[in-house]
């Protein structure tokens, strides 16, 4: 590979330090998907990158690489954004902060996807103008999953292929990626079933335009439903926990929670 200059439009998702002056970088490029890159003396150099590597941030990113396996090489890094609406309120700066975990989990390096950058910069714009609500957080996951080929089957039971009827109870199996009927699924004692409404809400969250979300309020029991069913899944998927939501659900429990 010869090493060309590439440009592109980024959000950063990590830092490392590495050494005593260098940092590596890990972002999410509009046009080359996830990028891990060095930035060459980044703790000392006030020039060359001034606090433009804070987690969310968009960013103009100029990089090459060595070698197609190697770390790319940054060489410069301008802000576009720095929200600093967000940064300004600390629910919302661990909501970006785990939009951009979530994003870093689900994405594979180097394979450009402009719809998890869109959805990324339209997230960030709505937790930058908007208040930070339950539907904006069940919603960047259920968009992401699906764009990301991770989308749980949640139109029509699993097993008998009954489509969701109101009325009707479901449960969520991570494992199978789906719902299954109360017939079909023969819950286990501690297994909850969940509504009709709860699945059809999370059906709307993974299509709706980002614009309407600010207009749809979750009742308790509604987003208590489609947490528990969102953070199982995900926890499956990935096999761990995702550190960035521990965090923010620690924070809410001390009274920042609004709805
Ligand atoms: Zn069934």
């Amino acid at each position: 590979m010869t090493k060309e200059s590439l440009k592109s439009s980024a959000f950063i998702l990590r830092c490392l330090n590495y050494a005593e002056s260098d940092l590596i970088v890990t972002f999410y490029s509009r046009d080359f998907g996830k990028i891990k890159g060095m930035a060459k003396g980044a703790k000392k150099s006030k020039k060359r990158f001034v606090n433009v590597f804070e987690p969310f941030s968009l960013t103009k990113i100029i990089f090459s690489h060595q070698k197609s396996d190697s770390l790319a090489f940054i060489e410069s890094c301008e802000i576009i954004d720095h929200y600093s609406n967000i940064r300004g309120d600390l629910e919302k700066t661990l909501i970006a902060s785990y939009f951009v975990d979530l994003t870093d989990n689900f994405s594979p390096e180097g394979k450009a996807n402009t719809n998890v950058f869109e959805l990324l910069q339209n997230f960030l714009l709505l937790l930058s103008n908007e208040a930070a609500t339950e539907s904006t957080l069940r919603f960047f996951e259920m968009h992401l999953l699906k764009l990301t080929g991770f989308e749980p089957t949640l139109d029509h039971c699993i097993r008998c292929k009954a489509p969701v009827t109101n009325g009707t109870s479901y449960y969520f199996h991570p494992r199978e990626g789906g719902i299954k009927c109360a017939a079909c699924a023969r819950p286990e004692r501690y297994d909850l079933p969940i509504s009709a409404g709860t699945v059809r809400t999370l059906l709307l969250g993974k299509d709706v335009d980002v614009e309407k979300i600010k207009l749809i309020t979750l009742s308790d029991s509604l987003a208590m439903e489609c947490r528990s069913i969102l953070t199982g899944f995900i926890t499956h998927v990935l096999r761990r926990e995702v550190k960035s939501f521990h965090v923010l659900e620690q924070v809410r429990k001390m009274n920042f929670s609004k709805t």
